[in-house]
This record gives C-alpha cells, structure tokens and sequence, in this order.
C-alpha cells in the first residue's frame, strides 16, 4: 500500500470511528436518563434490604441475644436494671466491623432491633462508624413512673409488715405483667 492510500484508510477509519460513535449516542439521545443525581436523588430501596440497623428501644429489655448472635462482636450495651426497669447507658454497633450479615435481627425475642434502608457512611473520623442506636438515655418516662410505683408498693408491704399487719397483694399492673412474660 502506497503513502497515498495509506493516508485515505486512516482518514476513513478515524470517520467509520467517529459515526459509530455518533450512531450509539444518537440511539440513547432520545431514552429517558437510567441516572439519578444522588444524593439529591435516590433509587426506590427494596424493603428487605440490609442496611444501617435501627432500634426499637423501648421495647429492647437487654438481653443480650443480638449480640451474643453476632459472629464477630460488633454489638455492645450497657444499661442498670432498676427491678424490671432499664436504665440505658449505650447501645453501640461498630460499623468498621459489621458485615450487614442479618443474623443479629432474627434471635430477638423482641423483634425490636431492625436493618433498615439508610446505607450512606460518609466520614474522615473512624470512631463516627460506632453507632449509638439509642434514641434516648437513661430511663423513658413511663418506666421511671412504673419504678417509682414499685418503690412506694414495696415500701407500703414492708411498713405493714412491721406493723404486723395481713398484706393482699396488689394487683399486678399491665405493664408489670407484660414485663414477666
Ligand atoms: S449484621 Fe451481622 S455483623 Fe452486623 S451486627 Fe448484625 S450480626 Fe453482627
Ligand atoms: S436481642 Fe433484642 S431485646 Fe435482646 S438486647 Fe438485642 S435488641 Fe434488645
């Protein structure tokens, strides 16, 4: 092949090139855009899917199964038992650890700790991806009146007792009831 044809042929690859390029851009011109601007937009999240686990603390009693479940430790808790009462202090899971495994949710006898749909970790500090899945510290509400109910119940049974007199026992509250199954 002379230099003249040679020219030509690289002239008329670089145009071949160049139109089936063209051809695949102008077949998708017109389709509606697969992408999505994230983060501002987000694709629909299947409802199974496995991402950053939330709690249903109120209903948590801390019985450690979640975490004895996991198989490399990622959860801890602490929290003081006042009777059947909890005073929660932490509840962490160690997300440079989890492997999204599921098998933390299944043995709770509570079904109340959940993975949900939220997955963006973003962060320059390795402590931000131990989470704290409390919602609050310390004790609800509710259960701080219930304690206090059975303080005063307690108190009343032991001055009776010492004044010698037949104690009935009080009816038990819902929530006493609840608490014992
Ligand atoms: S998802 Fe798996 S690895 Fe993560 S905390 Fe639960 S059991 Fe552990
Ligand atoms: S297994 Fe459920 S109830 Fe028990 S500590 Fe874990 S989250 Fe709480």
């Amino acid at each position: 092949m002379n230099a003249t044809a040679k020219y030509a042929k690289n002239v008329w690859d670089g145009l071949k090139s160049s139109l089936v390029g063209m051809q695949i851009t102008g077949k998708y011109l017109l389709q509606k855009p697969i992408t999505v601007q994230y983060p501002l937009e987000r694709l629909p999240i299947p409802n199974r899917y496995r991402g950053i686990h939330y709690l249903e603390q109120e209903k948590c009693i801390n019985c450690l199964a979640c975490a004895r479940a996991c198989p490399i430790d990622c959860i801890e808790m602490d929290a003081v038992r006042h009777g059947k009462e909890l005073e929660w202090v932490s509840f962490t899971l160690d997300y440079q650890k989890c492997m999204f495994c599921e098998l933390c949710v299944y043995p709770c006898p509570k079904d109340c700790i959940h993975m949900g749909t939220e997955f963006a970790f973003v962060s320059y500090d390795r402590s931000e991806f131990k989470h704290d899945l409390l919602s609050f510290k310390g004790m609800a509400r509710e259960a701080k009146i219930r304690m206090l109910e059975a303080e005063e119940k307690k108190k009343r049974k032991e001055a009776a007792k010492a004044a010698g007199q037949e104690v009935a026992d009080e009816p038990e509250s819902d929530a006493d009831a609840e608490a014992e199954s």
